[in-house]
């Protein structure tokens, strides 16, 4: 904590292009955090892909929602919003859309979907920090993007570390209380 990293969350907030960051101990604290902060809990379902690690789906079950699959397309091996209308139900609350390999999600079919349909996305930028989906950043464009300091990813912390970003005030509000 303290200013080094309040002014990390600063220059992480103006390099995706959003205004809050709210840094947090790791991607998957961001993940859950960010669905909790949206008032996601038990008797909700999230939609996530499962080609995605064990963090999405642990950040899922970890805020009590349960998982609802959605499958990915086989070349990018990305969530295909093709698929989306026949998982999604009157339960589900979110979805998380994972940037995987430094390769962003289709965002401007996913968001149609999503907003067509009030449901907040997510996006899981832990594997694509300064990926650009059609000039933009990921992570600025759902709700909230949430990214990872594992030393593996692409900006690596000396342990772990995470964050959460985006456009909305309340929210990040949310996600440091
Ligand atoms: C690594 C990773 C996470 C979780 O990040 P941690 O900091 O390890 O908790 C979430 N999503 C994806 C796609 C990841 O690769």
């Amino acid at each position: 904590l303290g200013d080094e990293v309040e002014a990390f969350e600063q220059e992480f907030a103006a390099f995706v292009g959003v205004p809050h960051a709210v840094g947090v101990g790791t991607g998957t604290d961001a993940l859950t955090l960010s669905l909790r902060a949206l008032g996601i809990g038990p008797g909700d379902e999230v939609v996530s892909v499962a080609n995605a690690g064990v963090a999405p789906v642990a950040a899922i079950r970890a805020s009590g929602a349960q998982l609802r699959l959605v499958d990915v397309d086989p070349d990018t091996l990305l969530i295909d919003p093709q698929y989306l209308a026949g998982v999604l139900g009157p339960a589900t609350r979110a979805i998380v859309a994972v940037h995987l390999y430094g390769n962003p999600v289709d965002l401007g079919a996913l968001l149609e979907v999503a907003s067509a349909r009030g449901i907040p996305v997510v996006e899981d930028c832990a594997q694509a920090h300064g990926a650009r989906w059609q000039g933009e950043s990921v992570g600025s464009r759902g709700r909230v993007g949430c990214f990872s300091f594992y030393p593996t990813k692409k900006i690596g912390a000396f342990g772990d570390g995470g964050l959460c970003v985006t456009h909305d005030a309340q929210l990040a509000a949310r996600i440091r209380e």
